[in-house]
């Protein structure tokens, strides 16, 4: 399973251009499976889905909650994953998400 972001870095800049995460890209909110639950989640996010944890603006709403699953929060911006915008990211994920699949 493929570890998700830490969403710290929304706060950031959006610019696509920039080496931190981008509001409202959420790919790895999207693309890889999560094994871990939530009471929303009680069997994990599946691979490809939107987690139900996304708000409209495509952020945590567990965000700085204790809900949120410690590994979404062990996950931060990383250029090889995330690209530089969010289709290099679906990609990228999709593909982790495919490699280590079992
Ligand atoms: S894939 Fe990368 S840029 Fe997109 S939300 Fe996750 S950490 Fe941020
Ligand atoms: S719990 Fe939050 S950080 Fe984790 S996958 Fe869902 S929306 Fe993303």
């Amino acid at each position: 399973m493929i570890p998700l972001k830490n969403l710290d870095a929304y706060l950031n800049t959006s610019d696509s251009s920039s080496h931190a995460c981008r509001s409202g890209c959420a790919a790895c909110c999207i693309a890889p499976s999560i094994s871990s639950t939530t009471a929303a989640m009680p069997k994990g996010k599946p691979a490809g889905v939107a987690c139900v944890h996304l708000n409209a603006q495509l952020l945590c709403k567990l965000f700085a909650t204790t809900k949120r699953p410690k590994v979404c929060s062990d996950f931060g911006f990383d250029l090889d994953v995330c690209g530089k915008n969010r289709e290099q990211a679906l990609k990228n994920l999709n593909w982790l998400e495919e490699q280590t699949a079992s």
